[in-house]
């Protein structure tokens, strides 16, 4: 990444990509999450105007978007650059608009939160303006806010609160309740690396807003939000359709596999982390349904060729896996496994 130059009246800020080693799909029921922050990221400058305009540039796009801050959400790219710069003149750290410049190395629509980091990036760069005292974590809810209600796309805080707040190498493990976090080290002995299937897919596109459709229903008959804290034996005694049975059992065992891979991660124990995050797989594909065959099988070669586990990971129907494997064995490991997928690509490794 390019380093963007400073001047008096503009402020630059960064924040990496993230990956979520496991609980997915539960940080809008109530669940813990543990999500871990890449070596790629983003930077971006932010120099404000005296009038209503924002001004995006990007090295991922050619041309220059001219928007208003008055625009809502159009399907264009620099949309969530509007939203962030809107959001940041709404808690009072830019008076008008701004010229946003971005550096990128994440790649968009991969369920690596580049979203997410380019919206917290320009709260930060915005908050240096502004000499505001909001903290990363009101920052992080902010940019929530940003996606929910400026972009549509009905995701929970976990990828704000990541790229908010772990720095590259660590991984916080995040009660999306109450906002509390501890951030600790990934193992040294192996990697965790993200490939990304070659299918995207986007958190718009419907799917994943059926999912949380389906948990509000479960949530309306439960009468609770936390269905991660539900008695998996009412659950199976409900009269819910089975569908949705299914998608609130998965809450409950993926924030109970979250706990045991925070243990495991805390205590270097490989083996149980890798036996969270196959059980993972297994319950998104079964439970959330929300996999695909293309996806199974490049989980399953992934182990087959020697990661001690791999899992989706994101917001599924497409996107990235993530697998732990060794670092001696991660270079052949990777070549043997991209040889078979060719739509596959390497993204990072954490
Ligand atoms: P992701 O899983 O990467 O967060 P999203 O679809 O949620 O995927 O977000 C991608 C959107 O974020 C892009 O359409 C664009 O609006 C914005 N975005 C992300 N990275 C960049 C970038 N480098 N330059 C401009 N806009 C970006
Ligand atoms: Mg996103």
């Amino acid at each position: 990444m390019s380093d963007l130059a400073n001047t008096a009246a503009s402020a630059k800020a960064q924040a990496p990509g993230r990956v979520n080693l496991i609980g997915e799909h539960i940080d809008y029921n109530g669940g813990m999450v543990l999500p871990a922050a890449l070596s790629i990221g983003l930077e971006v400058k932010l120099t404000p105007r005296d009038d209503d305009r924002v001004l995006v540039s990007a090295d991922h796009y050619d041309e220059q978007a001219e928007r208003d801050l008055g625009e809502t959400a159009s399907g264009h790219w620099s949309d969530t650059a509007l939203g962030a710069s809107r959001k940041a003149r709404e808690l009072g750290l830019i008076a008008c608009g701004a010229d946003v410049t971005i550096r990128s190395t994440v790649p968009e629509g991969s369920g690596l939160s580049s979203s997410a980091a380019l919206i917290v990036a320009i709260l930060k760069a915005a908050r240096k303006l502004g000499e505001g005292a909001h903290s990363d974590t009101e920052l992080a809810v902010a940019a929530r806010a940003v996606e929910n209600d400026f972009m549509g796309v009905p995701c929970g805080i976990m990828d704000q609160m990541a790229v908010a707040l772990a720095t590259p190498g660590t991984a916080m493990a995040l009660d999306t309740k109450a906002l509390n976090y501890e951030l600790f080290d990934l193992p040294i002995s192996h990697a965790l690396v993200v490939v990304h299937s070659g299918l995207t897919r986007k958190l718009t596109d419907g799917r994943y807003g059926e999912r949380k459709e389906e948990c509000d229903a479960a949530k309306a008959h439960f009468g609770t939000d936390d269905l991660c804290m539900l008695d998996p034996a009412s659950i199976s005694a409900s009269p819910l359709p089975p569908a949705i049975r299914k998608r609130t059992m998965h809450c409950v065992t993926e924030h109970a596999r979250v706990l045991t891979a925070i243990a495991a991660l805390k205590s270097h124990d490989i083996a149980a982390l890798a036996a969270a995050m196959n059980e993972s797989h297994v319950s998104m594909r079964d439970d959330f349904e929300m996999s695909l065959p293309a996806i199974d099988a490049l989980v399953s070669d992934a182990c087959k060729l020697g990661a001690e586990g791999a899992r989706l990971t994101g917001g599924g129907f497409g996107g990235c896996i993530v697998a732990l494997v060794a670092k001696d064995a991660q270079d052949t490991w990777l070549e043997q496994l991209l040889s078979r997928h060719p739509r596959a690509r390497f993204i990072a490794a954490a």
